[in-house]
């Protein structure tokens, strides 16, 4: 077989599809049945244009994956005021049906699936010289009667999400990071599903968020209204405080809780290799949340892309799929979205102790926290800042100091931060072209990461 995909998720099932479309065979492997892939999660939101980005159909109008698409979105100040109207599309979805048409598009192109089968251990073949002689060939799996399954491959691809049973336990030499993601290493999102509890226009017609808080209001399947969602790094815990101030603060329709999900994604940097002999990591597995969000499905499917657009030309031409012949997709991958995630990533710590009263002061002069702000950030996971614009932020933040509005500790912390997320960013922009300059890479890279302040 030419690929081993472990984990039936958007990443897993997306880059099993687009492989097996191009001729490959390809096997998934999924610890859960059928029926409950994607069971984890209700309803998620997936950008409009992606779509087409990635060459996948969106769902039909009257499916039962599509809950709504909603053109624009608002989001308001701390105190809910200063809107600004985002024109920026998105699906709001429910998982399973989605994950279900993944694998019918898979099935159609031939890839073969194992469900209730989850990944117990690694096949090695003896390669003396590399890797202390051993290279991966395939993995173990355990199907729930308790039998093992052996299954040979030229690439075992990980996408078992967050947990990722299989990046942790490789080999500690074999070139990926092995860490577990720690508990203060999570976003942390928490839905609740409601019903309003008098006639109101507000809010779940479209999509109504507060950058504050990282709150937010959504149209919701059926047998509910709306969704009011939160998300905050750290814990559970602080969401829930955090959430008691927003509700203190902005005063929502009466609502009555008809059920709570909750989840958490990867918030931290991911492992700064994603290829290793015979071995890719893709999705949650590889941390690839979009640092403003924590959402991970388009921000996983674009390093899945390069992936394979890579690997085609070289299973095609019958080359071994080696840290060398792959690490090209490292470096595709690190230049762009990876250097664009690295700079936002150290940037929200110090953006994150923005108080109330100086993040109002920025909405209400449209500073950072604009309608064409919050677009560029969704489209381009960057925020565009010509010299006049640069010039307009640092006058606001000027007279904002000037004035009080703005205090000095969070202006200096924030100044600091860009300065060493702008270096981040140029560091993986620089990211190596061949394996041999990693080590050097890797060395400054952690120095780097190692001046971002922590979260809070
Ligand atoms: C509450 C919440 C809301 C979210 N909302 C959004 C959103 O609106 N938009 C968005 O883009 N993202 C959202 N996300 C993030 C998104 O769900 C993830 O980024 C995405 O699911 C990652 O896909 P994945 O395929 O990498 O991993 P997963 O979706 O986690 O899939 C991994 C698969 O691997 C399987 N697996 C695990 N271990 C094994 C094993 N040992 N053997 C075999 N199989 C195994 C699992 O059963 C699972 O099917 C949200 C996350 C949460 C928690």
């Amino acid at each position: 077989m030419d690929i081993l995909v472990i984990g039936a998720g958007p990443a897993g099932l997306y880059f099993a599809w687009k492989m097996a479309a191009r001729g490959f065979s390809v096997h998934v492997m999924e610890r859960d049945a059928y029926e409950k892939i994607g069971h984890r999660l209700d309803s998620f939101h997936i950008d409009s244009e992606k779509f087409a980005e990635f060459e996948m159909p969106p769902p039909e109008a009257d499916s039962k994956e599509l809950i709504t698409v909603f053109g624009t979105g608002v989001n308001k100040s701390p105190y809910g005021h200063h809107p600004k109207t985002v024109h920026y599309p998105f699906h709001v979805m429910r998982l399973s049906p989605f994950l279900h048409r993944l694998v019918d598009y898979c099935k159609e192109q031939g890839v073969t699936f194992s469900f209730e089968t989850a990944f117990s251990e690694f096949i090695f073949e003896t390669n003396e010289g590399k890797n202390d002689g051993k290279n991966i060939i395939g993995v173990v799996g355990v199907d729930k009667s308790g039998k093992s399954i052996k299954c040979h491959s030229k690439l075992v691809v990980d996408s078992t999400g967050m947990t990722s049973p299989i990046r942790t336990t490789l080999p500690l030499d074999y070139g990926i990071e092995t860490f577990q993601i720690s508990p203060e290493e999570q976003f942390y999102v928490i839905l609740r599903y409601v019903n309003w509890l008098e006639p109101t226009e507000m809010p779940s017609k479209g999509n109504t968020g507060w950058t504050f808080y990282k709150t937010w209001v959504a149209p919701a399947p059926e047998g509910t209204d709306a969704i009011i969602g939160i998300g905050q790094p750290l814990s559970y815990e602080k969401g829930e405080n955090v959430f008691v101030d927003f509700e203190e603060t902005i005063s929502l329709p009466k609502y009555e809780v008809i059920r709570i999900e909750r989840g958490s994604t990867p918030y931290r940097r991911p492992p700064f290799s994603f290829v290793a002999d015979n071995f890719l990591l893709l999705g949650d597995s590889a941390c690839l949340t979009k640092p403003f969000s924590g959402e991970g499905i388009t921000a996983g499917w674009t390093l899945a892309k390069i992936a394979i657009e890579h690997i085609t030309p070289l299973l095609k031409a019958n080359l071994p799929l080696d840290t060398s012949h792959l690490w090209g997709i490292n470096a595709r991958y690190n230049k762009d979205q990876g250097a664009k995630f690295a700079e936002m990533l150290a940037q929200i710590p110090a953006a994150a102790n923005t108080t109330k009263k100086e993040m109002e002061y920025l909405f209400k002069h449209d500073v950072i926290f604009s309608a064409l702000d919050f677009e560029g950030m969704n489209r381009n996971y960057e925020l565009q800042i010509p010299f006049r614009k640069l010039l307009r932020i640092v006058s606001v933040l000027v007279w904002g100091l000037v004035t009080g509005r703005y205090s000095w500790k969070n202006f200096k912390g924030l100044i600091g931060s860009l300065g060493i997320a702008g270096k981040l960013r140029k560091h993986y922009e620089a990211y190596p072209d061949h394996p041999t300059n990693f080590p050097t890479w890797t060395r400054i890279a952690s120095v780097l990461w190692d001046d971002v302040p922590k979260m809070q």
